[in-house]
């Protein structure tokens, strides 16, 4: 009989089997993909920005669940560095205190995890794809066929919606929900938006943006982006992009380092006989994408005060926001009422759940991954004790 079975080896996943394995259980880990944590290798990609060095009470106004509160509390932001330094990864803070490990990717740290789990007794079995219940049973689609598992205790760690060829396909939605799971409808976050743009618009496809601020619902950002064919994309957009998902407008300072009196005074005597892009560039310093986008979105381009509103304020126009299979992450997922504050599933005593499978929501910025290794050790550590064979 299987004792302790974790389905999904993402970060989360990877997390519980540690703390199982370190309570004595014996762990099997099944994992849909042919090998483990595709996602996190893909964040590594971007240096693995692991958490954020910040006071915890400035780290836990990031996330949209207090529930996660006590969560964090036990390992946040110290306890991910303290974690990444005993797999040999030594770690480092970068601008606004986002810390990185200091290979700047996820493929050693991620070696040294699976190598500390396989000596600790964790067995992980790649392309088993958990394909619903059977009964009470766990079946599984196998290279070898069905296989049907009946642990004595189980985490799942399926991941969100977001990236879903990495693995993480919410496929899990309809066999949890028919088993009276409560679970929120997965959204796109941390996401880019669609823009219908313009032929003009096709040379600027690849342009970053800098030196901007976004400003959407009473938030403010300074960040960059990127335009391209699909749209807008990018740390700048992704930092607004919840509140303009829940109906924001969405605008731009082109020239945020200037009050709008300054912009007023430097637009007022008008471009005389300096075509409209000249006078732009040398008035305000704005660099051929930020003339664009103001054609863009402004056309046709009013004069004096309103010319100068506009560039401290241009309006967005975007058809929405990109599809979840873009996002970085996900909201939505596995409601907090279905939950016990140890991860249990009050539907399914025995089962718990961990990750981005929750439904919680952060930006980014290492808050996402903090969130996953927390509740997966919490998972871990509570299903410990649950169902555990006489001695
Ligand atoms: C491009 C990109 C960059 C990112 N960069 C960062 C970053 O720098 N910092 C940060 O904090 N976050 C980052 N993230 C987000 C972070 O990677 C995720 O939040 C995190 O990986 C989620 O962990 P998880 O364990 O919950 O799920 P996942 O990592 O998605 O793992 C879930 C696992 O479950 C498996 N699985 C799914 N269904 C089944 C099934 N039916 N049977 C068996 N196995 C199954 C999947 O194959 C997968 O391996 C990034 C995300 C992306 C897409």
């Amino acid at each position: 009989m299987t004792d302790a079975l974790v389905i999904g080896a993402g970060p989360a996943g990877l997390m519980a089997a540690g703390a199982l394995a370190a309570a004595g259980r014996r762990v099997v880990v099944c994992e849909a993909k042919p090998s483990p944590a595709r996602k996190f290798l893909m964040a590594g990609k971007a240096g693995l920005n692991l958490t954020r060095d910040e006071p915890l009470a400035a780290f836990l106004a990031q996330y949209d669940a207090d529930w996660l509160a006590p969560i964090l509390a036990d390992f946040g932001p110290g306890e991910v560095m303290d974690w990444a330094r005993g797999l040999g990864q030594e770690v480092f803070t970068g601008s606004s205190g986002r810390v990185f490990p200091v290979a700047m990717k996820a493929s050693p740290l991620l070696r040294a995890w699976l190598s500390r789990l396989a000596a600790a007794g964790v067995e992980l079995r790649t392309r088993w794809r958990w394909a619903g219940f059977e009964d009470a049973c766990f079946a599984f689609d196998t290279p070898e066929g069905r296989a049907v598992l009946a642990p004595r205790v189980t985490i799942l760690a399926l991941g969100g919606a977001s990236w879903p060829r990495l693995g993480s396909d919410a496929a899990w939605v309809p066999w949890l929900a028919a088993r009276g799971v409560a679970i929120a409808p997965f959204r796109p976050a941390n996401m880019g938006f669609t823009v219908d743009w313009s032929d003009h618009m096709a040379r600027h496809f690849g342009a970053p943006v800098k030196g901007v601020a976004l400003v959407a619902g009473g938030q403010r950002e300074r960040g960059e982006f990127v335009l391209s064919a699909r749209g807008i994309e990018g740390g700048g957009v992704y930092a607004v992009s919840r509140a303009v998902r829940e109906g924001a407008a969405l605008t731009l300072d082109l020239a945020p380092d200037r009050s709008l009196a300054e912009v007023t005074g430097r637009l007022a005597k008008g471009s005389g006989k300096e075509t409209m892009a000249n006078w732009l560039r040398k008035a305000l310093k704005l660099d051929p994408v930020k003339i664009a986008l103001l054609q863009e979105w402004g056309r046709p381009l009013p004069k004096g005060d309103r010319l100068a509103r506009l560039v401290k304020a241009l309006p967005v126009r975007h058809g929405g926001p990109r599809p979840i299979a873009e996002a970085i992450s996900s909201a939505g997922g596995i409601a907090r009422e279905a939950l016990t504050e140890a991860l249990e599933l009050r539907a399914l005593p025995g089962v718990f759940a961990a990750g981005e499978m929750l439904d919680w929501e952060a930006p980014t910025g290492g808050y996402l991954l903090t969130a996953c290794l927390a509740t997966g050790l919490r998972a871990g550590r509570a299903a410990s004790g649950y169902g555990a064979a006489a001695p």
